[in-house]
């Protein structure tokens, strides 16, 4: 079986072949000006389970995800702070790292950041220039000629006839935003004119100072990582229009290569209790927050992956208890069959890969669900349905481990992750009944013991540490 995806691009439903000696995917990273909320990790998880899912079909894959740590708002915030840019998206960029590790996500093979692609970006600005494809308009800014593309709108379905497309010339006033609406569309900017509200940010170009635009990062690192044409390309749908049509723009016209992608990959948006998620209706979640609630990392990456990524996920606390009692159910399955296979979690967990065969497996119906456009939710089912056939054969047991491994799921490591989110003022009684235990005063370890039990948690000993569980 070969994993398949629908493409924004064909509006088809279309297999999945690498064109060359690995598949090269790029998915637009976050921006890094605050922490990611649980509507980013909905994307960044479908692209993580798609990844998975290549890798355990034998695809070699090399992942980049780059970090956006120049646009308007990280220059905003990071003003408003009064720290550099660099001091300020350093710190969201490890916050983010952390969250990801917590939700189990393979980190990219590269994970390029703008700020140190710049001289890749004036190249692609100048080649747009020297062609005929971009403009430098009077204020040190370069526009892109949308009117000089006539496959303008592929993507995203706009209709070019109908476009009332205006340029900086014409209208008088340049599409400077990012971010905007299919209404406003207009001539973009690859590159900005060093403005007052920039401050110190601002690099040298033929133009005079200034800063890129933000779709000029994509264009200009993928290619740099990727080639100037690759295989796949992901990001929330949202970016559709206007960031991924613009990096379809950029790059061919600058290439005058076809396609510059040839899957796009987009999931749907992460919606709250049935609301949008905003910061004023007080819906917005980070990992922080659902931490805080008592959910560990690994339900909420159960519950962000549950539902299809080509639809909307309505997020609720039900769905995460949902995801807890599943998880749950998982764990048992598991630690029954590993005891009947007189297996240790430890030798289980070497066998949570890619590699194990699938097909003709009790997770033939799960893996044909994840092939058959990432439908994780039929998998999932698929996966329930098959656990009391799975006994004790090693074949089953390395099955249960590739399908775990292609959802990034790992039942055992559920008591550790409570482990590691237990609340310091426990870990901190942990630690101290620990040493207490290394200098064999027992005494003072049990009495220790009680009072972490009488907190609610449980010490698990093991040979060179201890975990904690929750009672
Ligand atoms: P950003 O950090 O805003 O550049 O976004 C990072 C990724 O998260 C992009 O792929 C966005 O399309 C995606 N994204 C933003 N909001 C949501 C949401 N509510 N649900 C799902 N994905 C989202
Ligand atoms: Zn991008």
């Amino acid at each position: 079986m070969k994993p398949s995806i629908h493409n924004t691009l064909s509006r088809r439903k279309e297999e999945l072949a690498p064109s060359g000696e690995f598949f090269g995917m790029y998915c637009c990273g976050p921006t890094v000006y605050g922490p990611a909320h649980i509507g980013n990790f909905r994307t960044f998880l479908a692209q993580d389970v798609l990844r998975r899912v290549l890798e355990c079909s034998g695809i070699k894959v090399k992942h980049v995800r780059n970090i956006t740590d120049v646009d308007d708002k990280t220059i905003r915030e990071s003003r408003k702070l009064g720290v550099s840019l660099s001091e300020f998206t350093k710190k969201w960029t490890e916050k983010f790292h952390a969250d990801c590790e917590k939700l189990n996500m393979l980190p990219p093979s590269v994970e390029p950041r703008a700020t140190e692609h710049i001289a890749e970006q004036l190249e692609m600005v100048s080649k747009l220039v020297e062609n005929g494809h971009a403009y430098a308009a009077g204020d040190g800014s370069v526009y892109f000629k949308i009117s000089s593309d006539p496959d303008y709108g592929k993507l995203s379905g706009l209709d070019r006839r109908s476009l009332a497309t205006q340029s900086v010339n014409s209208a008088g006033e340049a599409n400077l935003a990012d971010e905007y609406e299919r209404e406003s569309v207009s001539d973009f900017a690859l590159w900005k004119g060093r403005k007052s509200e920039d401050g110190d940010n601002f690099w040298k170009s033929p133009w005079g100072e200034g800063r890129p635009g933000w779709h000029i990062e994509c264009s200009a690192m993928s290619t740099k990582y990727l080639g100037p044409t690759f295989d796949l390309h992901g990001g929330g749908v949202d970016l559709c229009f206007p960031h991924h049509e613009n990096e379809i723009a950029q790059s061919e016209c600058s290439t005058g290569l076809k396609p510059y992608v040839k899957y796009w990959f987009h999931s749907a948006h992460l919606m709250v209790e049935g609301a949008k998620m905003s910061k004023s209706l007080g819906n917005l979640y980070t990992l922080d927050d659902l931490i805080s609630k008592g959910y560990s990392a690994q339900q909420i990456r159960y519950a962000l992956i549950a539902g299809h990524y080509r639809q909307q996920l309505n997020f609720t606390f039900k769905g995460l208890d949902d995801a807890k009692s599943a998880l749950s159910k998982l764990s048992k399955a598991l630690a029954s069959a590993l005891e009947k296979a007189g297996m240790t979690e430890v030798g289980f967990k070497k066998l949570i890969m890619p590699g194990a065969k699938l097909e003709g497996t009790i997770f033939e119906g799960a893996w044909g669900a994840l092939c058959d456009d990432v439908n994780v939710p039929k998998a999932l089912g698929e996966i329930f349905a098959a656990l009391p056939k799975l006994g004790d054969s090693g074949e089953n047991l390395a099955a249960f481990g590739a399908i775990l491994y292609a959802l990034g799921l790992d039942p055992l490591a559920c008591g550790a992750a409570e482990a590691e989110e237990a609340p310091e003022e426990i870990a901190e009684l942990a630690r101290q009944r620990w040493e207490a235990k290394k200098a064999k005063n027992f005494a003072l370890a049990d009495e220790l013991r009680g009072k972490i039990s009488a907190l609610g948690w449980t010490v698990l000993d093991a040979k060179d540490g201890f975990s904690l569980k929750k009672a």
